[in-house]
């Protein structure tokens, strides 16, 4: 069960639509679990496709008067709803752990900064500038304004349950949008909670509409298929996003997604080495491995390779695994059975092709798995092509700056990279030759909400947070007027 709350009502397990607290059409529900311990934590509504309808009639009845709202009018609310999240942060905070399994302090750390989105988007809202456009003819005045695209849909992933949904709700609700929402099954506590604190600050019914269910076929089905949703974005696996672009196709629809990475992580053999471990363990263990720019292939050049695997794994042996409410333990458990399937698939793979397990990698029954280094990686291993989302570090070797950068773009992927040197040539050719949305250079963090998130390559479309965030949840019109 859930620890207990400061603010129990936080807990809803109803979806949201047009400001109403619903079950599903059906009666039917979905059990969800606490990954650390396997206990039942609650249900959710199963809805599927007649209630993803309804909500998607919700968010456009909502839309006239939300888009109509003044900026700063919309700015308020969403500052509001981020002081309520702050406010709530130690709740919001344990909802996850017990839904995600993270440690509390990551958790919370997570609800900081998700909450950040919503206040950066509130100011960026009152920053939504048009342009006046010199005008060829004496006669005409040319002019472009910006406007709300219209309804939004968004489908949300698990790994961070509150994070991803601010980053999307932010932006499209301070262009004037409104938005129907589906969490991951796994996850949807999260985002019920911050639906409720939306509800509290004054966000008109309607505004934000969340569906939930485990058949997210049905839902995504609807969601593309509405010619009334006018963008989609996503954030989850690129197999899932290929499918949603194709499907739609049909209506033309505007996308954002936030895909794969698949993230090198070069140590070249003038960086500082204690502060590349340091970077090394923030980009790989964070969240137990299970994020979209985890330092996914890490590449050590020759003359260093053995000094920065001995750091690296005595801070991997320091970690602490267990249940994310317990004191001091820094790793949680993996989300379910089938990422540990693909941890263990992985290593397996490792060994059988030549690779050593240098510490970790014993699953100790449930979702744990000891965090991992392994050395002696090849290219051929699974490891090295495809993303582990775990809490494994792989070490492959390599001899000049060129080959580093062949290995690190030779995947389809495009999202983070990261690489630690101290020559400051070097860092600029390396920078710019990274086929990468992001790179972090001397450090293994680069989130923020000032910064534009994103994807290239098969990575994905669009960018989040930052000035530019806002503009994925706007059109521009073009006003050419006769005098
Ligand atoms: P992961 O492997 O991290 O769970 P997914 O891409 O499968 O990544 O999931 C991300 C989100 O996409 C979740 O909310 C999930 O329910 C949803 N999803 C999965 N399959 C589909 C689909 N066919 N249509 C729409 N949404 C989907």
């Amino acid at each position: 069960m859930f620890p207990t709350l400061k603010k129990p009502d936080l807990v809803r397990q109803q979806a949201i639509i047009g400001g109403a607290w619903l079950d599903a059409d059906s009666g039917a529900t979905a059990d969800v679990t606490d990954p650390a311990t396997g206990a039942v934590l609650g249900t959710i509504p199963a809805m599927g496709a007649a209630e993803t309808e309804r909500a998607i009639e919700a968010a456009a009845a909502a839309f006239p008067a939300w888009a109509a709202k003044s900026a700063k009018e919309r700015a308020a609310l969403l500052r509001r709803w981020n002081d309520l999240m702050l406010a709530h942060a130690d709740d919001l905070a344990a909802i996850m752990t017990a839904e995600q399994g993270k440690p509390l302090t990551e958790a919370r750390g997570e609800i900081v900064y998700g909450a950040s989105f919503i206040e950066w988007f509130a100011d960026e809202a009152r920053r939504v500038y048009g342009e006046t456009i010199p005008s060829p003819w004496a006669d005409k005045r040319l002019v472009v304004i910006k406007q709300p695209i219209g309804v939004c849909a968004a489908i949300t992933p698990w790994n961070f349950p509150n994070a991803m949904l601010a980053r999307k709700v932010g932006p499209a609700l301070a262009a004037g949008c409104t938005m129907v929402v589906k969490p991951a099954a796994q996850t949807p506590y999260s985002a019920l909670a911050m639906a409720v604190l939306a509800e509290e600050a004054g966000i008109p019914a309607g505004v934000i509409n969340i569906v939930t269910g485990t058949d997210a076929a049905a839902i995504g089905g609807v969601m593309t298929a509405s010619p009334v949703v006018k963008k989609l974005t996503f954030t989850g696996s690129t197999q899932v996003g290929r499918l949603l672009m194709r499907q739609s196709a049909d209506t033309i629809k505007k996308l954002s997604l936030e895909l794969g990475g698949n993230a090198p992580f070069i140590v070249f053999d003038d960086a500082d080495l204690d502060a590349a471990v340091e970077g090394a363990m923030i980009a790989k263990f964070r969240n137990n491995g299970q994020t979209c720019v985890c330092a996914n292939r890490i590449y050590v050049q020759q003359p260093v390779y053995d000094a920065f695997a001995e750091k690296l794994t005595a801070k991997v042996k320091a970690l602490k695994m267990g249940n994310g409410f317990e004191a001091g333990v820094t790793v949680g458990p993996l989300i379910d059975e089938k990422a540990v399937a693909k941890v263990k698939e992985h290593l397996a793979d490792a060994v059988a092709k030549g690779g050593t397990i240098v510490t970790g990698g014993e699953h100790t029954g449930g979702n744990f798995i000891t965090p991992a280094v392994v050395t002696g990686v090849s290219p051929a291993m699974k490891i090295s092509t495809e993303e582990t989302f775990g809490p494994l570090a792989p070490l492959i070797p390599f001899e000049t700056e060129a080959e580093a950068i062949r290995l690190a773009n030779a995947t389809e992927f495009g999202l983070a990279s990261y690489f630690y040197s101290r020559d400051i040539g070097r860092v600029w050719r390396v920078a710019e030759a990274l086929e990468a949305g992001m790179v972090g250079i001397n450090t293994g963090l680069v989130s923020t909400a000032e910064a534009p998130f994103g994807g290239v390559k098969q990575s994905g479309l669009g960018r989040e947070g930052s000035r530019h965030g806002i503009e994925d949840y706007l059109e521009m019109k073009y006003l050419c007027m006769g005098i």
